[in-house]
């Protein structure tokens, strides 16, 4: 098991990918805090998930755009679950606005949870982690949309990027302490996030046709590439961003 005896917090954990991420963690011997901010019956069957796998887990609440419900939080999983070994920030939103129609106030919120988020996430567990003297991994989870255009991202699309910048310049400081920083960009994931696709048949086929591997992505997919960062046989890799798209941005 690749990540026997950690401890994870895995922010977004109630559905779509951060599920898919949590399962995967706790096959490979993790422990495992369950982030939300709103779906605390979803967290509770991610939990129960894990506790299936044979690890311990707890649900976690907190706007990871909130610097003190994050604080909140850190503290909580860290003094519940042991100290935290992993974090993966997979929280994130998408809306789908055209550019001339974006107002300040969706441009904030967006930015807010999805870039903001996952840089106070980073800090607080880091600086948890140098306190206690402790090595660890962070995985930030950003998009194809750091690559590639799609109508309507113009708040959505500079968040991705920014979350590889980030990794970048984190993993370069967090370096000496033993802190890993690693990125997973996903392409076509089939979630809550992206099912309105499956609801245009005039989209999909277009989508799928651009995809090498001709398929939506499976949450589990994400995990398993996160897990691989996160364990030591990652343990020459930090600042790195990985496409795992099935062959799109590259087609
Ligand atoms: P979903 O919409 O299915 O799930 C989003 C998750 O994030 C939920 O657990 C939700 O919690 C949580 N969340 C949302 N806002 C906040 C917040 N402010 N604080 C804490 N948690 C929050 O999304 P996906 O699983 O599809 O996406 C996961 C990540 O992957 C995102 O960062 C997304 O941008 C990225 N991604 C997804 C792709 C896809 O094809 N699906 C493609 C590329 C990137 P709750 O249930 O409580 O609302």
């Amino acid at each position: 098991m690749k990540l026997a005896g950690k401890v994870a917090l895995i922010t977004g954990a109630s559905r779509g990918i951060g599920r898919g991420i949590a399962e995967v963690f706790a096959e490979e011997g993790a422990d495992v805090a369950v982030n939300y901010v709103q779906n605390a019956e979803k967290a509770e069957e991610t939990v129960a998930l894990v506790r299936e796998r044979g690890r311990r887990a707890i649900a976690a609440k907190a706007d990871v755009a909130s610097g003190a419900e994050v604080e909140a939080m850190v503290d909580r999983v860290w003094n519940e679950l042991g100290p935290i070994d992993v974090l993966v920030n997979n929280a994130g939103i998408e809306t789908i606005v055209p550019f001339l129609e974006l107002t300040e106030e969706q441009w904030h919120r967006l930015t807010d949870v999805n870039l903001k988020g996952e840089f106070l996430c980073a800090q607080v567990v880091a600086r948890k982690m140098v306190a206690a003297g402790r090595k660890g991994a962070i995985v930030n989870i950003g998009s194809i949309q750091a690559a590639k255009v799609l109508p309507g991202r113009t708040h959505y699309a500079p968040t991705k990027l920014g979350i590889e910048a980030l990794t970048r310049n984190v993993s370069a400081e967090l370096a000496e302490y033993g802190i890993r920083v690693n990125c997973v960009h996903p392409g076509y994931f089939d979630t809550d996030m992206t099912a309105w696709i499956l609801k245009r048949p005039d989209l999909l086929p277009g989508i799928l046709a651009q995809i090498s591997l001709g398929r939506a992505g499976v949450p589990r997919e994400i995990g398993t590439v996160a897990a691989f960062f996160a364990s030591d046989e990652a343990s020459y890799i930090t600042g790195q961003s990985i496409f795992v798209d099935g062959g799109w941005v590259g087609k």
